[in-house]
C-alpha cells in the first residue's frame, strides 16, 4: 500500500494572497524571512488580510537562510506563548521550512530533533494549529511538500525532516510574490524544479499519481524557464505553478542522487557555497547518463524525452537528446557545465571527493534513486562532473 498526500487546498493566481481574508480562526502567527516580503509590502498585506478575517496576528521575523535549530526553538516558544490556531509561513524555502519544524515543537514541546530523524514517524499534528504556506520563490515547493531541512550549526548536521504531517493544509501560490526573485535565483530555482520533476518521474517510488504531475512540470519548465529568466511576467507565473506541480510529485515519489550530490557538495568547498539549484543543474545530465544504464530508468527518461518532442528512434538516442536539451538550458541560464567551471579548486576537489562520495551515498535521497550506487562509483561520477567527462560505467 502507498500513500499520496497533498495540501487540502491550493489557491493560485494573482490575488491568491487575499484568501487570507477568509481564513477562519482566532490567532495567526506569521513566520517570515529576512525582509524582502516586508520591503515589497506583502507582509503588511498579509497581516491586514488576516486582521480583516478577525484574527489577532503576531509576527516571527528574520528567519535566516538554512534555518537553525535555535531559530526553530525560539519560534516554537513564541508559539507556545501566543497559542496560534493558524501558522502562516511566507517567503522562500527557509521561513516555510523553519515554520514547519516550529509547528512540531509547538504542538509537542517535549520532542527532540533526534526523535524526528526517522522519516514518517511524527506525532499527529493539527491538535493546536493548521498551517498555511505562501512561497515567494519558484523552486523548493515546500508549500506542498512533506519536507523541511533544519541545520544544527554546533554539530554541523542538517536534519532532513520528512513526514506527511508537515504537508501544509493550505498553499497560496500567488505569482505576484515570485516577481520579486532576482535573475540568478530564477535560474537556479527553476532548474531545481526541473530536477525535482525528473527525479520524481524516474524514482523507484514513482506512481500513476505522481507521473502526470512530474511530466506536466517538466513540460512547463522547458516552455517557460528561459523567458521567466529574462523577466517575462507570464512565464514567471507559469514557473511558479510548474515548481508547485513538481513539488506535489516529489513529495510523494521522493528524489534521487542528483539531490544526494547537491546536498553533500553544497557547503563542502572553501571557495564558497554552491547554490542548491545550480548544483542540481550541473549534476542532472551526468546522473541521467549514469541512471540510464538501468533499463527501467532508461525507458522512463525516454518517456520524458518523447513527451517534450525530442527526436530519436532508440531509447539511447532519446536519453542523449534529453541530456543535450538540459545542457542547452544551462547555457541559456548561465549555469556552468562542470564543477571546475564553477570555480572549485582541483586539489581541494581531489582531496575531498572520496569523503563527499561516501556521504552522498548515505544521503536520504539515494534510497529512491533508480540505480544503486557504491561510494567508488559515486566518486567516479563526481569526478565526471568536475571535468565534464562522459559517464561510461
Ligand atoms: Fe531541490
Amino acid at each position: 500500500m502507498a500513500r499520496f498526500t497533498l495540501p487540502r487546498d491550493i489557491y493560485y493566481g494573482k490575488g491568491a494572497l487575499e484568501t487570507l481574508k477568509t481564513l477562519k480562526g482566532h490567532r495567526a502567527m506569521v513566520v517570515v524571512g529576512g525582509g524582502s516580503m516586508k520591503r515589497f509590502g506583502f507582509l503588511d498585506q498579509a497581516v491586514n488580510y488576516l486582521k480583516e478575517a478577525g484574527m489577532e496576528v503576531q509576527l516571527f521575523e528574520n528567519v535566516e537562510p538554512d534555518p537553525s535549530v535555535e531559530t526553530v526553538m525560539r519560534g516554537a516558544k513564541a508559539m507556545q506563548e501566543f497559542q496560534p490556531d493558524w501558522i502562516v509561513a511566507m517567503g522562500g524555502g527557509s521561513p516555510i521550512d523553519a515554520a514547519k519544524a516550529m509547528w512540531v515543537f509547538y504542538e509537542y514541546p517535549d520532542t527532540s530533533f533526534e526523535d524526528l530523524i526517522t522519516p514518517f514517524s511524527f506525532p499527529e499534528l493539527r491538535q493546536k494549529a493548521k498551517f498555511l504556506a505562501i512561497p515567494s520563490t519558484s523552486g523548493t515547493a515546500t508549500e506542498v511538500t512533506a519536507f523541511s531541512v533544519i541545520t544544527d550549526y554546533h554539530k554541523g548536521i542538517k536534519y532532513p525532516l520528512a513526514d506527511f504531517n508537515i504537508t501544509p493544509d493550505v498553499a497560496l501560490v500567488d505569482p505576484a510574490l515570485a516577481e520579486t526573485m532576482p535573475q540568478k535565483l530564477t535560474a537556479h530555482t527553476g532548474m531545481d524544479a526541473l530536477t525535482h520533476a525528473i527525479e520524481a518521474y524516474v524514482s523507484t517510488m514513482n506512481s500513476p499519481f505522481t507521473d502526470p504531475l512530474a511530466l506536466k512540470a517538466i513540460h512547463m519548465v522547458f516552455d517557460y524557464l528561459p523567458d521567466s529568466y529574462n523577466g517575462d511576467k507570464n512565464a514567471r507565473e507559469q514557473m511558479h505553478y510548474a515548481q508547485c506541480l513538481a513539488g506535489m510529485a516529489f513529495s510523494n515519489a521522493l528524489l534521487g542522487i542528483v539531490h544526494s550530490m547537491a546536498h553533500k557538495t553544497g557547503a563542502a568547498f572553501s571557495t564558497g557555497h554552491i547554490p542548491h539549484g545550480c548544483a542540481n543543474a550541473i549534476y542532472l545530465p551526468y546522473v541521467i547518463q549514469y541512471n540510464a544504464k538501468d533499463e527501467t530508468a532508461k525507458k522512463r527518461y525516454a518517456d520524458i524525452a518523447r513527451s517534450v518532442d525530442i527526436a530519436g528512434s532508440t531509447d539511447d538516442e532519446l536519453v542523449a537528446g534529453l541530456c543535450k536539451k538540459i545542457d542547452e538550458y544551462n547555457v541559456k541560464l548561465n549555469i556552468p557545465k562542470t564543477l571546475k567551471e564553477f570555480g572549485i579548486n582541483e586539489d581541494e576537489f581531489k582531496e575531498k571527493v572520496a569523503t563527499i562520495a561516501e556521504a552522498a551515498v548515505g544521503d536520504a535521497c539515494t534510497g529512491s534513486n533508480p540505480r544503486a550506487i557504491t561510494p567508488a562509483e559515486m566518486e567516479k561520477l563526481l569526478t565526471c562532473t568536475y571535468y565534464g567527462t562522459k559517464v561510461e560505467f
